[in-house]
């Protein structure tokens, strides 16, 4: 698909926003998956797994229950082979860990059965699998497979897109095509790591820090309500504790 070029205004503040936060997020703790992807960036199998596990989960939990199921199963078949209910026992207590052990173990069938034990590396595979979504497939195709035509969004991307008013949409999949028009494609591998170490650390679904943001100059604050500006709080700095490995 042929897209149009950003405006030049447009994609002088996304650039802006992007390089503060590069140098801003260094030292922050790395989001589960990314340290996962960092320690196996060609094992797609790894990333695949971990990303399904991490919806609606917090980091320390997604690290924990992945560790534990691939120290049980390191390939499709050996996963495929488990029992569901030892799937549950494993990734326990991530959320939803019923479901997720079900969408895995067909996942791991399919991908024996169909890809030769491989994750596939197009989107219209990767969605055949159960339980994979844009947001699992763009991330994989990203960090596995390398691809810089993609951009992974979740809840944080969605919500710092809009609050920043790069974007105005209402649901992740919108955010993800309208960023496509929005922002200049030397970010879109970057996006997801970007804004997601900063809405864990800086700008929260809750109480925002927005009185400590250094891309506060360049942010709409689309929809938020100051708290800490308004109560005249002064928020700690966000706690710093190792390097990102990406940036
Ligand atoms: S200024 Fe507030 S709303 Fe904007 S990015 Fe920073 S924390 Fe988020």
């Amino acid at each position: 698909m042929t897209r149009r070029a950003v405006p030049a205004a447009r994609a002088r503040r996304v650039a802006r926003v992007m390089k503060v936060i590069a140098r801003e997020i260094a030292g922050l703790e790395l989001p589960a998956v990314e340290k996962i992807a960092g320690g196996s960036r060609r094992n797609a199998f790894e990333v695949l797994v971990s990303t399904m596990l991490s919806a609606q989960t917090r980091d320390p939990v997604t690290a924990a229950a992945s560790s534990r199921l691939f120290r049980a199963a390191r390939t499709p078949p050996e996963m495929a082979s488990l029992a569901t209910k030892r799937i549950e026992r494993l990734i326990y207590p991530v959320s939803f860990y019923r479901h997720k052990a079900r969408h895995l173990k067909r996942t791991c069938a399919l991908l024996a059965a169909r890809f030769g034990g491989r994750v596939p590396g197009t989107m219209a595979e990767l969605l055949t699998l159960p339980g994979v979504g844009r947001k699992t497939a763009n991330l994989v195709l990203i960090l596995s497979f390398g691809s810089r035509r993609n951009i992974c969004v979740d809840t944080h991307v969605h919500r710092i897109a809009n609050r920043l008013g790069w974007v105005a949409t209402g649901t992740p999949d919108e955010t993800e095509q309208a960023l496509y028009e929005a922002t200049s494609p030397r970010w879109w591998p970057y996006i997801n790591l970007y804004l997601v170490t900063w809405g864990q650390n800086v700008c929260r679904p809750v109480y925002p820090r927005c009185a400590a943001c250094a891309i506060r100059p360049l942010c709409a604050q689309a929809g938020v309500v100051d708290r800490s500006r308004r109560a005249g709080a002064s928020p700690a700095a966000p706690a710093r504790r190792r390097r990102p490995g990406r940036v």
